[in-house]
Protein backbone atom coordinates (compact mmCIF):
# COMPACT_ATOMS: atom_id res chain seq x y z
CA UNK A 1 0.00 0.00 0.00
CA UNK A 2 2.69 2.46 0.76
CA UNK A 3 4.88 1.79 -2.41
CA UNK A 4 1.07 2.91 -4.04
CA UNK A 5 0.92 5.65 -1.76
CA UNK A 6 4.07 6.96 -2.85
CA UNK A 7 3.12 6.78 -6.45
CA UNK A 8 0.18 8.38 -5.71
CA UNK A 9 1.95 11.45 -4.82
CA UNK A 10 4.31 11.65 -7.36
CA UNK A 11 1.52 12.03 -9.29
CA UNK A 12 0.48 15.38 -7.87
CA UNK A 13 0.72 18.59 -10.40
CA UNK A 14 2.71 19.23 -12.35
CA UNK A 15 2.56 15.76 -13.40
CA UNK A 16 5.24 13.91 -15.39
CA UNK A 17 5.58 10.74 -18.17
CA UNK A 18 3.06 8.05 -17.45
CA UNK A 19 4.51 4.66 -19.90
CA UNK A 20 0.98 3.37 -20.27
CA UNK A 21 2.21 2.13 -23.93
CA UNK A 22 4.40 2.69 -26.21
CA UNK A 23 4.52 6.44 -27.75
CA UNK A 24 3.43 4.69 -31.01
CA UNK A 25 -0.01 2.77 -30.64
CA UNK A 26 0.24 0.15 -32.91
CA UNK A 27 -2.38 1.67 -35.56
CA UNK A 28 0.84 4.52 -35.81
CA UNK A 29 -0.91 7.02 -33.91
CA UNK A 30 0.48 8.81 -30.73
CA UNK A 31 -0.58 7.75 -27.89
CA UNK A 32 -1.15 10.77 -25.34
CA UNK A 33 -0.82 8.97 -22.38
CA UNK A 34 2.96 7.92 -22.95
CA UNK A 35 4.03 11.89 -24.11
CA UNK A 36 5.76 13.96 -20.96
CA UNK A 37 3.40 16.07 -19.76
CA UNK A 38 3.31 19.05 -17.41
CA UNK A 39 0.05 21.31 -17.90
CA UNK A 40 -2.62 21.24 -15.59
CA UNK A 41 -4.90 18.84 -13.82
CA UNK A 42 -8.71 18.22 -13.59
CA UNK A 43 -8.74 17.35 -9.80
CA UNK A 44 -11.74 15.22 -9.45
CA UNK A 45 -14.23 14.27 -6.62
CA UNK A 46 -16.29 10.95 -7.40
CA UNK A 47 -19.78 10.53 -5.81
CA UNK A 48 -21.33 7.06 -5.41
CA UNK A 49 -18.45 4.84 -4.18
CA UNK A 50 -20.20 1.77 -5.88
CA UNK A 51 -18.18 -0.22 -8.44
CA UNK A 52 -18.46 1.93 -11.03
CA UNK A 53 -16.96 4.53 -8.95
CA UNK A 54 -14.55 2.58 -8.56
CA UNK A 55 -13.71 1.32 -12.11
CA UNK A 56 -13.79 5.08 -12.86
CA UNK A 57 -10.87 5.54 -9.56
CA UNK A 58 -8.93 2.82 -10.53
CA UNK A 59 -8.33 3.74 -14.69
CA UNK A 60 -7.81 7.48 -13.60
CA UNK A 61 -4.22 6.16 -11.73
CA UNK A 62 -3.11 6.15 -15.02
CA UNK A 63 -4.44 9.59 -16.32
CA UNK A 64 -1.98 12.51 -17.00
CA UNK A 65 -4.65 15.16 -17.09
CA UNK A 66 -7.25 13.91 -14.41
CA UNK A 67 -6.28 13.16 -11.15
CA UNK A 68 -9.13 12.22 -8.18
CA UNK A 69 -8.42 14.20 -5.24
CA UNK A 70 -12.18 13.80 -3.20
CA UNK A 71 -14.75 11.47 -2.36
CA UNK A 72 -18.83 12.28 -1.76
CA UNK A 73 -20.36 9.32 -0.48
CA UNK A 74 -22.88 7.76 2.13
CA UNK A 75 -20.91 4.79 3.83
CA UNK A 76 -17.99 5.63 6.12
CA UNK A 77 -16.24 2.51 5.71
CA UNK A 78 -15.35 3.25 2.02
CA UNK A 79 -14.42 6.86 2.74
CA UNK A 80 -11.78 5.38 5.06
CA UNK A 81 -10.69 2.73 2.68
CA UNK A 82 -10.97 5.35 -0.23
CA UNK A 83 -8.81 7.94 1.35
CA UNK A 84 -6.53 5.13 2.13
CA UNK A 85 -6.16 3.44 -0.74
CA UNK A 86 -5.64 6.62 -3.09
CA UNK A 87 -4.24 9.30 -0.46
CA UNK A 88 -7.35 11.52 0.02
CA UNK A 89 -7.16 13.95 2.53
CA UNK A 90 -10.15 14.12 5.37
CA UNK A 91 -10.48 18.17 4.08
CA UNK A 92 -11.49 16.68 0.83
CA UNK A 93 -14.35 13.80 2.12
CA UNK A 94 -18.16 14.56 2.09
CA UNK A 95 -21.14 12.60 2.58
CA UNK A 96 -24.49 13.57 0.63
CA UNK A 97 -25.55 16.13 3.18
CA UNK A 98 -22.75 18.56 3.47
CA UNK A 99 -21.39 17.96 -0.48
CA UNK A 100 -22.41 21.43 -1.06
CA UNK A 101 -19.21 22.59 0.71
CA UNK A 102 -17.34 21.89 -1.84
CA UNK A 103 -17.75 25.24 -3.26
CA UNK A 104 -14.82 26.23 -0.74
CA UNK A 105 -12.71 23.94 -1.39
CA UNK A 106 -9.64 24.34 -4.29
CA UNK A 107 -8.66 20.86 -4.21
CA UNK A 108 -11.77 19.71 -5.83
CA UNK A 109 -12.51 21.20 -9.62
CA UNK A 110 -15.00 18.65 -10.89
CA UNK A 111 -17.27 16.31 -9.13
CA UNK A 112 -18.37 12.68 -11.09
CA UNK A 113 -21.80 11.79 -10.39
CA UNK A 114 -21.88 8.44 -10.11
CA UNK A 115 -25.08 7.08 -8.23
CA UNK A 116 -28.40 5.52 -9.16
CA UNK A 117 -29.77 7.26 -12.20
CA UNK A 118 -32.58 9.08 -10.20
CA UNK A 119 -30.54 10.77 -7.88
CA UNK A 120 -28.15 12.48 -11.28
CA UNK A 121 -30.70 15.31 -11.38
CA UNK A 122 -30.67 16.90 -7.91
CA UNK A 123 -26.83 15.98 -7.11
CA UNK A 124 -25.86 17.86 -10.46
CA UNK A 125 -27.74 20.83 -9.76
CA UNK A 126 -26.10 21.02 -6.33
CA UNK A 127 -22.62 20.65 -7.74
CA UNK A 128 -23.48 23.09 -9.96
CA UNK A 129 -23.99 25.88 -7.74
CA UNK A 130 -21.40 25.25 -5.65
CA UNK A 131 -20.04 26.56 -8.86
CA UNK A 132 -18.11 22.53 -9.45
CA UNK A 133 -17.68 21.32 -13.18
CA UNK A 134 -19.62 17.91 -12.90
CA UNK A 135 -19.44 14.50 -15.07
CA UNK A 136 -22.63 12.81 -14.56
CA UNK A 137 -22.82 8.92 -15.52
CA UNK A 138 -25.62 7.64 -18.30
CA UNK A 139 -28.52 7.92 -18.13
CA UNK A 140 -27.86 11.82 -17.62
CA UNK A 141 -31.52 11.76 -15.47
CA UNK A 142 -34.52 10.08 -15.66
CA UNK A 143 -36.26 11.99 -18.36
CA UNK A 144 -35.28 14.73 -20.60
CA UNK A 145 -37.76 17.75 -18.06
CA UNK A 146 -35.08 16.72 -15.63
CA UNK A 147 -32.54 16.51 -18.41
CA UNK A 148 -33.36 19.74 -19.51
CA UNK A 149 -33.14 21.80 -15.70
CA UNK A 150 -30.08 20.13 -15.49
CA UNK A 151 -28.53 21.43 -18.95
CA UNK A 152 -30.07 24.95 -17.91
CA UNK A 153 -28.49 24.67 -14.28
CA UNK A 154 -25.06 24.36 -15.36
CA UNK A 155 -25.44 26.89 -17.91
CA UNK A 156 -26.82 29.57 -14.91
CA UNK A 157 -24.08 28.70 -12.86
CA UNK A 158 -20.99 28.81 -16.01
CA UNK A 159 -19.90 24.97 -15.28
CA UNK A 160 -19.38 22.23 -17.58
CA UNK A 161 -22.06 19.38 -17.82
CA UNK A 162 -20.42 16.19 -19.75
CA UNK A 163 -21.64 12.57 -19.61
CA UNK A 164 -19.78 9.59 -19.10
CA UNK A 165 -20.31 8.83 -22.50
CA UNK A 166 -16.88 6.33 -22.69
CA UNK A 167 -17.28 4.84 -25.94
CA UNK A 168 -17.30 8.34 -27.38
CA UNK A 169 -13.29 8.15 -27.37
CA UNK A 170 -13.00 4.50 -28.21
CA UNK A 171 -10.59 4.16 -30.97
CA UNK A 172 -12.59 1.15 -33.32
CA UNK A 173 -16.00 3.16 -32.59
CA UNK A 174 -14.14 6.26 -34.08
CA UNK A 175 -12.81 4.14 -36.98
CA UNK A 176 -15.63 3.55 -37.84
CA UNK A 177 -17.77 7.49 -37.31
CA UNK A 178 -14.38 8.34 -39.41
CA UNK A 179 -15.05 5.89 -42.32
CA UNK A 180 -18.80 6.54 -42.24
CA UNK A 181 -18.07 10.52 -42.45
CA UNK A 182 -15.26 10.57 -45.42
CA UNK A 183 -18.12 8.69 -47.40
CA UNK A 184 -16.39 5.10 -47.79
CA UNK A 185 -19.32 3.09 -46.72
CA UNK A 186 -21.31 5.23 -49.26
CA UNK A 187 -24.76 6.47 -47.83
CA UNK A 188 -26.38 5.28 -45.09
CA UNK A 189 -29.00 3.07 -44.91
CA UNK A 190 -29.55 0.89 -41.72
CA UNK A 191 -28.41 0.49 -38.38
CA UNK A 192 -28.72 -2.68 -35.97
CA UNK A 193 -27.80 -2.06 -32.08
CA UNK A 194 -28.52 -5.10 -29.54
CA UNK A 195 -28.09 -4.29 -26.30
CA UNK A 196 -28.72 -6.31 -23.57
CA UNK A 197 -27.50 -8.97 -20.26
CA UNK A 198 -29.54 -10.93 -17.68
CA UNK A 199 -30.22 -8.55 -14.72
CA UNK A 200 -29.59 -10.97 -11.79
CA UNK A 201 -30.24 -9.89 -8.30
CA UNK A 202 -33.94 -8.78 -8.15
CA UNK A 203 -33.62 -6.33 -5.25
CA UNK A 204 -30.79 -4.46 -6.98
CA UNK A 205 -31.49 -0.56 -7.62
CA UNK A 206 -31.68 -1.33 -11.11
CA UNK A 207 -35.09 -2.91 -10.71
CA UNK A 208 -36.41 -0.25 -8.80
CA UNK A 209 -38.25 2.12 -10.56
CA UNK A 210 -37.62 4.85 -7.82
CA UNK A 211 -34.17 4.63 -8.39
CA UNK A 212 -33.93 3.61 -11.97
CA UNK A 213 -36.38 5.51 -14.07
CA UNK A 214 -37.52 2.84 -15.69
CA UNK A 215 -35.43 -0.94 -16.42
CA UNK A 216 -33.53 -2.25 -19.06
CA UNK A 217 -33.97 0.88 -21.70
CA UNK A 218 -32.29 3.34 -19.01
CA UNK A 219 -29.46 0.88 -18.25
CA UNK A 220 -28.25 -0.71 -21.48
CA UNK A 221 -30.66 0.11 -24.21
CA UNK A 222 -29.39 3.64 -24.05
CA UNK A 223 -25.95 2.59 -25.70
CA UNK A 224 -28.21 1.62 -28.60
CA UNK A 225 -30.28 4.61 -28.59
CA UNK A 226 -26.54 6.49 -28.29
CA UNK A 227 -24.74 4.54 -30.88
CA UNK A 228 -27.15 4.54 -33.29
CA UNK A 229 -26.79 8.07 -33.31
CA UNK A 230 -23.18 8.80 -33.71
CA UNK A 231 -23.27 5.56 -35.88
CA UNK A 232 -25.37 7.16 -38.31
CA UNK A 233 -24.49 10.47 -38.08
CA UNK A 234 -27.97 11.90 -37.64
CA UNK A 235 -30.82 12.58 -35.33
CA UNK A 236 -34.17 10.52 -35.34
CA UNK A 237 -37.53 11.60 -36.05
CA UNK A 238 -39.85 9.32 -35.15
CA UNK A 239 -39.82 6.13 -32.93
CA UNK A 240 -42.15 2.82 -32.64
CA UNK A 241 -41.53 -0.02 -30.10
CA UNK A 242 -42.84 -3.28 -28.58
CA UNK A 243 -42.46 -4.13 -24.98
CA UNK A 244 -42.53 -7.79 -24.37
CA UNK A 245 -42.62 -8.67 -20.15
CA UNK A 246 -41.94 -12.38 -19.74
CA UNK A 247 -41.34 -12.17 -15.72
CA UNK A 248 -43.87 -9.12 -14.35
CA UNK A 249 -42.79 -10.61 -10.40
CA UNK A 250 -39.06 -9.65 -10.80
CA UNK A 251 -39.99 -6.46 -13.54
CA UNK A 252 -42.48 -4.59 -12.02
CA UNK A 253 -44.47 -1.91 -13.47
CA UNK A 254 -42.41 0.85 -15.13
CA UNK A 255 -39.23 -1.05 -15.43
CA UNK A 256 -38.84 -2.57 -18.97
CA UNK A 257 -37.95 -6.00 -19.31
CA UNK A 258 -37.38 -6.46 -23.25
CA UNK A 259 -37.86 -3.08 -25.32
CA UNK A 260 -37.68 -3.33 -29.48
CA UNK A 261 -37.41 -0.08 -30.70
CA UNK A 262 -37.32 1.07 -34.15
CA UNK A 263 -35.51 4.64 -35.04
CA UNK A 264 -36.14 6.91 -38.31
CA UNK A 265 -33.94 9.41 -39.52
CA UNK A 266 -33.84 12.16 -41.64
CA UNK A 267 -31.90 10.83 -44.60
CA UNK A 268 -34.18 7.69 -44.80
CA UNK A 269 -32.22 5.41 -42.86
CA UNK A 270 -33.40 3.47 -40.39
CA UNK A 271 -32.43 1.49 -36.91
CA UNK A 272 -33.56 -1.28 -35.33
CA UNK A 273 -32.92 -1.88 -31.42
CA UNK A 274 -32.84 -4.15 -29.00
CA UNK A 275 -32.75 -3.53 -24.91
CA UNK A 276 -33.60 -6.36 -22.48
CA UNK A 277 -32.48 -7.59 -19.13
CA UNK A 278 -33.58 -10.64 -19.93
CA UNK A 279 -30.95 -12.07 -22.47
CA UNK A 280 -27.06 -12.14 -22.77
CA UNK A 281 -24.58 -12.21 -25.81
CA UNK A 282 -26.17 -9.15 -26.85
CA UNK A 283 -23.44 -6.33 -27.34
CA UNK A 284 -23.71 -5.58 -31.03
CA UNK A 285 -23.89 -2.77 -33.21
CA UNK A 286 -23.86 -2.95 -37.56
CA UNK A 287 -23.77 -0.07 -39.69
CA UNK A 288 -24.53 -0.72 -42.99
CA UNK A 289 -24.53 1.89 -45.75
CA UNK A 290 -24.62 1.18 -49.76
CA UNK A 291 -21.16 1.19 -50.27
CA UNK A 292 -20.04 -0.95 -47.09
CA UNK A 293 -20.40 -1.66 -43.60
CA UNK A 294 -19.46 -1.18 -39.83
CA UNK A 295 -19.36 -3.87 -37.23
CA UNK A 296 -18.99 -3.53 -33.13
CA UNK A 297 -19.02 -7.12 -31.29
CA UNK A 298 -19.07 -6.27 -28.70
CA UNK A 299 -19.81 -3.01 -29.00
CA UNK A 300 -19.97 -1.35 -25.65
CA UNK A 301 -18.84 -3.82 -22.98
CA UNK A 302 -15.62 -2.37 -21.27
CA UNK A 303 -13.37 -3.87 -24.21
CA UNK A 304 -11.34 -4.76 -25.84
CA UNK A 305 -14.00 -3.65 -28.49
CA UNK A 306 -13.36 -5.90 -31.74
CA UNK A 307 -14.78 -4.48 -35.05
CA UNK A 308 -14.42 -4.89 -38.39
CA UNK A 309 -15.62 -3.20 -41.87
CA UNK A 310 -15.91 -4.30 -45.30
CA UNK A 311 -12.23 -3.76 -45.39
CA UNK A 312 -11.28 -6.48 -42.82
CA UNK A 313 -10.67 -6.37 -39.30
CA UNK A 314 -10.07 -3.45 -37.30
CA UNK A 315 -6.87 -2.89 -35.51
CA UNK A 316 -6.52 0.04 -33.31
CA UNK A 317 -5.37 -0.58 -29.28
CA UNK A 318 -7.34 -0.89 -26.58
CA UNK A 319 -6.87 1.46 -23.70
CA UNK A 320 -8.80 1.20 -20.40
CA UNK A 321 -11.71 3.69 -21.41
CA UNK A 322 -12.52 4.98 -18.12
CA UNK A 323 -8.49 6.40 -18.43
CA UNK A 324 -9.01 7.89 -21.85
CA UNK A 325 -12.34 9.44 -21.27
CA UNK A 326 -11.38 11.05 -18.15
CA UNK A 327 -7.70 12.56 -19.90
CA UNK A 328 -10.20 13.75 -22.63
CA UNK A 329 -12.90 15.44 -20.45
CA UNK A 330 -9.70 17.16 -18.80
CA UNK A 331 -8.98 18.16 -22.21
CA UNK A 332 -12.62 19.00 -22.55
CA UNK A 333 -13.27 21.26 -19.56
CA UNK A 334 -9.20 22.66 -18.87
CA UNK A 335 -8.63 23.45 -22.54
CA UNK A 336 -11.80 23.80 -24.36
CA UNK A 337 -10.67 20.36 -26.36
CA UNK A 338 -13.91 19.21 -28.62
CA UNK A 339 -14.54 15.66 -28.64
CA UNK A 340 -15.58 13.73 -31.75
CA UNK A 341 -18.69 12.71 -30.54
CA UNK A 342 -19.93 15.46 -28.22
CA UNK A 343 -20.07 14.26 -24.68
CA UNK A 344 -21.62 17.54 -23.16
CA UNK A 345 -25.53 17.71 -21.26
CA UNK A 346 -27.00 18.65 -24.61
CA UNK A 347 -26.20 15.07 -26.17
CA UNK A 348 -27.03 13.43 -22.78
CA UNK A 349 -30.39 15.42 -23.43
CA UNK A 350 -30.99 13.98 -26.86
CA UNK A 351 -30.89 10.32 -25.31
CA UNK A 352 -33.24 11.52 -22.95
CA UNK A 353 -35.86 12.40 -25.24
CA UNK A 354 -35.80 9.63 -27.41
CA UNK A 355 -36.13 7.44 -24.68
CA UNK A 356 -39.17 9.50 -23.22
CA UNK A 357 -40.46 8.95 -27.10
CA UNK A 358 -39.57 5.38 -26.44
CA UNK A 359 -41.65 5.07 -23.51
CA UNK A 360 -44.59 7.12 -25.21
CA UNK A 361 -44.48 4.84 -28.19
CA UNK A 362 -45.02 1.47 -26.53
CA UNK A 363 -47.89 3.10 -23.97
CA UNK A 364 -49.57 4.42 -26.86
CA UNK A 365 -48.67 1.62 -29.49
CA UNK A 366 -48.47 4.35 -32.18
CA UNK A 367 -45.16 5.93 -34.26
CA UNK A 368 -43.95 9.02 -32.46
CA UNK A 369 -42.53 12.04 -33.84
CA UNK A 370 -39.96 13.95 -32.30
CA UNK A 371 -37.44 16.47 -32.53
CA UNK A 372 -34.20 16.19 -30.37
P1 LIG B 1 -23.63 0.67 -7.65
O1 LIG B 1 -24.87 0.20 -6.98
O2 LIG B 1 -22.48 -0.27 -7.73
O3 LIG B 1 -23.10 1.99 -6.94
C1 LIG B 1 -23.92 3.11 -6.75
C2 LIG B 1 -23.41 3.87 -5.53
O4 LIG B 1 -24.22 5.03 -5.38
C3 LIG B 1 -23.54 3.13 -4.22
O5 LIG B 1 -22.44 2.26 -3.96
C4 LIG B 1 -23.61 4.25 -3.23
O6 LIG B 1 -22.29 4.71 -2.94
C5 LIG B 1 -24.29 5.37 -4.00
N1 LIG B 1 -25.69 5.57 -3.62
C6 LIG B 1 -26.20 6.71 -3.13
N2 LIG B 1 -27.49 6.58 -2.84
C7 LIG B 1 -27.81 5.30 -3.12
C8 LIG B 1 -29.03 4.57 -3.02
N3 LIG B 1 -30.16 5.12 -2.59
N4 LIG B 1 -29.01 3.27 -3.41
C9 LIG B 1 -27.89 2.71 -3.88
N5 LIG B 1 -26.71 3.37 -4.01
C10 LIG B 1 -26.68 4.66 -3.61
O7 LIG B 1 -24.05 1.17 -9.10
P2 LIG B 1 -23.09 1.41 -10.34
O8 LIG B 1 -21.80 1.95 -9.88
O9 LIG B 1 -23.07 0.20 -11.18
O10 LIG B 1 -23.92 2.52 -11.17
C11 LIG B 1 -23.92 3.89 -10.81
C12 LIG B 1 -24.20 4.75 -12.05
O11 LIG B 1 -23.19 4.51 -13.01
C13 LIG B 1 -25.52 4.47 -12.76
O12 LIG B 1 -26.09 5.65 -13.22
C14 LIG B 1 -25.13 3.57 -13.92
O13 LIG B 1 -26.02 3.67 -15.02
C15 LIG B 1 -23.75 4.13 -14.26
N6 LIG B 1 -22.89 3.12 -14.87
C16 LIG B 1 -22.24 3.45 -16.02
C17 LIG B 1 -21.40 2.55 -16.64
C18 LIG B 1 -20.65 2.93 -17.86
O14 LIG B 1 -20.02 2.06 -18.46
N7 LIG B 1 -20.66 4.19 -18.25
C19 LIG B 1 -21.25 1.19 -16.11
C20 LIG B 1 -21.94 0.95 -14.87
C21 LIG B 1 -22.73 1.90 -14.29
P3 LIG B 1 -21.89 5.24 -1.48
O15 LIG B 1 -22.05 4.05 -0.58
O16 LIG B 1 -20.51 5.68 -1.65
O17 LIG B 1 -22.85 6.35 -1.15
Amino acid sequence: MSSRRSFLQKLAAPIVALPLLSEKTKAGSINPLAMPYQGPVLRVAIMGLGSYGRRVADAMVACKKAKLTGVISGTPSKIKEWQSKFNIPEKNCYNYENFDQVKNNPDIDAVYVITPNALHHDQVIRVAKAGKHVICEKPMAINAKEGQEMVDACKAAKVKLLVGYRLHFEPKTLEIVRMRKDGELGKIMFFQGLSGFRAGDPTQWRLNKQLAGGGAMMDIGIYSINGSRYMVGEEPIWVTAQETKTDPVKFKAGVDETIQFQLGFPSGAVASCLSTYNMNNLDRFFLNGEKGFGELLPATGYGPIRGRTHKGELDQPHITHQTVQMEEMAGIILEGKQPIIPVDGEEGLRDLKIIDAIYAAVKEGRKVSLKV
